[in-house]
């Protein structure tokens, strides 16, 4: 099997992974050009963690080929490890040092010397705004900090692959935002990146392209834009008034739009898709005036990520939390 053009960073060709009777992969193809992000997204036990697991070496499919940086990790490993960097929701971060202290420790264990060794591990430190709790322990550290400094340790050898997985599960608004800075600066940097997560939102804003697996099966793949083209439409939001108002406002939105309309009485919103955008809202607009339903907000939008998520699975993204 030869390895793929030097401009594809990650190629992955129908990889199949079984445990028992479960089929974990079940023939995943996916590419990733270099410099740029590959958003992998899926609900629960749809084979992300399986697909990440491969890559980075940890786990042998049953068949399948799958390329990093020019090298076969199933038959080359060693030269793939050297080349890849995992960040992930398992922060590899250990809590009883420092800051300066845990990038120095990897920086070794990767065979730099001394003095190299401190010195990318102040470099990494000051990229990720960790300069002046460098030298305190990581315990000390908000959510958002060890994050970053998870982050910081897969940079340390300078891979040319950086896989993310779920890389800003758990943290505040705050600290997402912030991480989402540093990972559009690797970029601009032209690392490669494959990111897994549940935020469909930071798959938005930070993915290329986007490839969509359920049950070991991809069941999309495409730009963001591209796959809400696929949903279509736009969704009508409403805010009504009076939370009284709401059934009436669902048989009407229901004979404006397209599907089941949605409500939600404590925040008294209203939704459904529309084929015909401003003609439906306005046709809505005008019959909930007919019955005096007073209206204190309306906007037509694009379909989300969540739009899609939903109509491609059959259940949101956000909602899939489970234990472990
Ligand atoms: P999550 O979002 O929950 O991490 P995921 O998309 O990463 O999900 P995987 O962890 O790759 O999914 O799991 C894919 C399927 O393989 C699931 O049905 C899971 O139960 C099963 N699986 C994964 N690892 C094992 C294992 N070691 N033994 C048995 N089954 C496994």
């Amino acid at each position: 099997m030869s390895p793929p053009e030097p401009e594809i960073a990650v190629r992955v060709r129908a990889l199949v992974k079984t445990y028992g009777s479960t089929r974990a992969l079940d023939g995943v193809d996916l590419e990733i050009p270099a410099g740029q992000v590959l958003g992998l997204l899926g609900p629960n036990g749809a084979g992300k963690t399986t697909t990440v697991r491969i890559l980075t070496t940890l786990l042998r499919p049953d068949s399948g080929e799958a390329w990093v940086a020019g090298h076969d990790v199933l038959a080359d490993p060693d030269p793939v490890r050297r080349r890849i960097g995992l960040s992930g929701q398992y922060a590899a971060v250990d809590e009883n040092l420092t800051g300066f202290e845990n990038l120095y420790l990897v920086g070794r264990l990767y065979g730099r010397k001394r003095a190299a060794a401190k010195a990318r591990a102040r470099e990494l430190l000051a990229r990720f705004g960790l300069e002046e709790a460098a030298d305190r322990p990581a315990k000390g550290y908000s959510g958002g900090m060890r994050r970053r400094l998870d982050l910081a340790g897969a940079l340390v050898a300078e891979p040319t692959v950086v896989v993310l997985d779920e890389p800003t599960t758990g943290l505040d608004p705050g600290g997402r935002i912030d991480t989402w800075e540093v990972i559009k600066e690797l970029v601009a940097d032209g690392t490669t990146v494959l990111l897994t997560t549940q935020y469909l939102e930071e798959a938005d804003q930070l993915a290329d392209s986007i490839v969509v697996i359920d049950k070991g099966r991809v069941i999309a793949r495409g730009t963001a834009d591209q796959l809400k083209a696929r949903v279509g439409g736009e969704r009508l939001e409403l805010v009504l008034a009076s939370a009284d108002d709401l059934p009436a406002t669902l048989r009407v939105l229901s004979d404006v739009g397209t599907g089941e309309p949605a409500g939600d009485a404590h925040t008294r919103r209203a939704e459904i898709l529309v084929e015909t955008g401003p003609k439906a809202l306005i046709e809505a607009l005008r019959r909930l005036d007919a019955q005096s339903i007073t209206v204190q907000d309306v906007g037509l939008h694009r379909p989300t990520l969540d739009d899609v998520f939903l109509s491609l699975t059959g259940h949101g993204a956000e909602s899939r939390e489970e234990p472990k």
